[in-house]
């Protein structure tokens, strides 16, 4: 199977008060095009540093990140930035939606930054898709928590991506809204083959994916299959 995501060598430092402090040490591993997969560790661990140099949304200190075969190792965060447009999706634990405009609006920015057609009526879509079509018009603050997760997933599904990163994104959430959103995240690895990628604490989620890959003190420390068929 074709690997979406390689990652070889990957290391992240700081600098603080003269120090080095390491935060991601020697990661390695792939992923499979159409796969889900969860990355799991204590707080502190390094996860959601991983997740961004993943995605390219932040730059590694050593190592190789490729993504669909593009090595965002020496990229400009422009050139990074077009390469999630195309093939990236992210969604966070606090949703990050602009509170300044309303469901429809924060769903149109990507597709309008892309220069796209429609795209009123394909945001609508999109959020029809999750189940907002009524609430287009309301602004972050008028949404629950909920809500406001799926204005975002509609927002990261808007470019088709062939890989979705979710940074702890029930870890707002109650049981049952939670439920919902991890059903619309793998309808759509099923239905379009997204690639999924999950920073979780919630082991319930994490067993619901095909792969689990724990990380410890910036190292991985395990990588394991689950009993999820691929
Ligand atoms: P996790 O997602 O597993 O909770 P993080 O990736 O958020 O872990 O953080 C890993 C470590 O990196 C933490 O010790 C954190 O304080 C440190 N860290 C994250 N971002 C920075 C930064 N910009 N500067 C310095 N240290 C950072």
């Amino acid at each position: 199977m074709e690997n979406i995501l390689h990652i070889a060598d990957l290391s992240k430092t700081y600098q603080s008060a003269g120090r080095t402090l390491t935060v991601l040490d020697n990661i390695n591993f792939s992923v499979t095009a159409g796969s889900t997969n969860a990355i799991v560790g204590p707080s502190g661990s390094g996860k959601t540093t991983l997740l961004g140099l993943c995605a390219g949304l932040d730059r590694s200190s050593s190592g190789i990140v490729e993504l669909n075969g593009i090595n965002l190792g020496n990229m400009s965060e422009d050139k990074r930035a077009q390469v999630r447009n195309q093939y990236v999706g992210f969604i966070f634990q606090n949703f990050q939606l602009l509170p300044t405009l309303t469901a429809l609006e924060n769903v149109m920015v990507p597709l309008e930054l892309r220069g796209e057609r429609n795209i009123k009526a394909r945001a609508l879509d999109l959020l029809d898709k999750v189940g907002l079509a009524e609430r287009s018009h309301h602004y972050p603050t008028q949404l629950s928590g909920g809500e406001q997760q799926r204005v975002s997933l509609a927002r990261a599904f808007s470019n088709q991506p062939k890989i979705l990163f979710a940074d702890e994104p029930t870890g707002n959430l109650d049981a049952e809204t939670s439920e919902k959103v991890i059903k619309l995240i793998f309808d759509l690895n099923k239905e379009a083959g997204t690639t999924l990628v999950v920073v979780t604490h919630d082991l319930e989620l994490a067993a619901k994916t095909q792969r689990i890959i724990r990380i410890k003190g910036g190292k991985l420390v395990s990588d394991e299959k689950t009993s999820v068929n691929v």
